[in-house]
């Protein structure tokens, strides 16, 4: 597969949050970005066990739906004492309402429900690349921090508000998007796509 400067790309998301990010973090590259909601693409079941398996199965349904190559980001949060979780799962602790107070909720609850004094957590964002053909390659990005609560900050999304980077005092709600691209999970992934064998300037 190749990807060049000014090709024609679909991302394969729904959660505005992430959709917003992705389309600043290619801003650069020219491309001519178009949003799964836009095309009216079909929303598929996150049936993989892993976050790859997850961008893998988003990515090739938009490109065979599509025509075109797709671009899919599963990610989440994964907190160290709670063995991961929620991980893939993360979307999912929102419930269908996309309560994400609820969800940043139950991550403290569940921390001392075990009496856990260990925070640390990171973000995970795995990016997959479908062509039509079902061809796909994928990219891993993570930022490694720890958890606060409350959560604290107004900017970003999901549980931005209660994840601080190693390294910061600020949480990712409190930082300004620029910040937050220059050492986030997904700015990782990004890099180290734009700078694999298949994409070209
Ligand atoms: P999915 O990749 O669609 O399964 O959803 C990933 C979920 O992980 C999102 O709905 C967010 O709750 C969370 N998440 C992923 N990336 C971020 C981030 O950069 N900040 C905050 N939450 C995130």
């Amino acid at each position: 597969m190749k990807l060049k400067r000014g090709d024609a790309l679909v991302v394969a998301s729904h959660n505005r949050g992430k959709l917003r990010e992705i389309k600043e973090l290619l801003a650069a590259f020219g491309f001519a970005v178009k949003g799964a909601a836009e095309l009216r693409l079909a929303e598929p079941e996150e049936t993989g066990l892993t976050f790859e398996d997850n961008a893998i199965l988003k990515a090739r349904v938009a490109a065979q739906t599509s025509g075109m190559t797709a671009l899919a980001d599963d990610s989440g949060l994964s907190v160290a004492a709670l063995g991961g979780a929620p991980g893939i799962h993360s979307a999912r602790w929102a419930g269908e309402s996309k309560d994400f107070s609820a969800a940043m909720a139950r991550v403290e609850r569940e921390l001392k429900e075990r009496c856990m004094a260990d925070f640390s957590a990171k973000f995970v964002c795995v990016l997959a690349l479908a062509a039509p053909t079902g061809e796909t390659e994928t990219f891993r990005g993570e930022v490694e921090g720890h958890l606060v609560f409350p959560p604290r900050g107004g900017k970003g999304f999901g549980y931005d508000p209660i994840f601080v980077a190693n390294g910061m005092t600020k949480t990712f709600a409190e930082i300004e998007p620029a910040a937050k691209h220059a050492m986030s999970h997904r700015a990782h992934a990004f890099a180290k796509l734009v700078n694999s064998p298949i994409f070209s300037q």
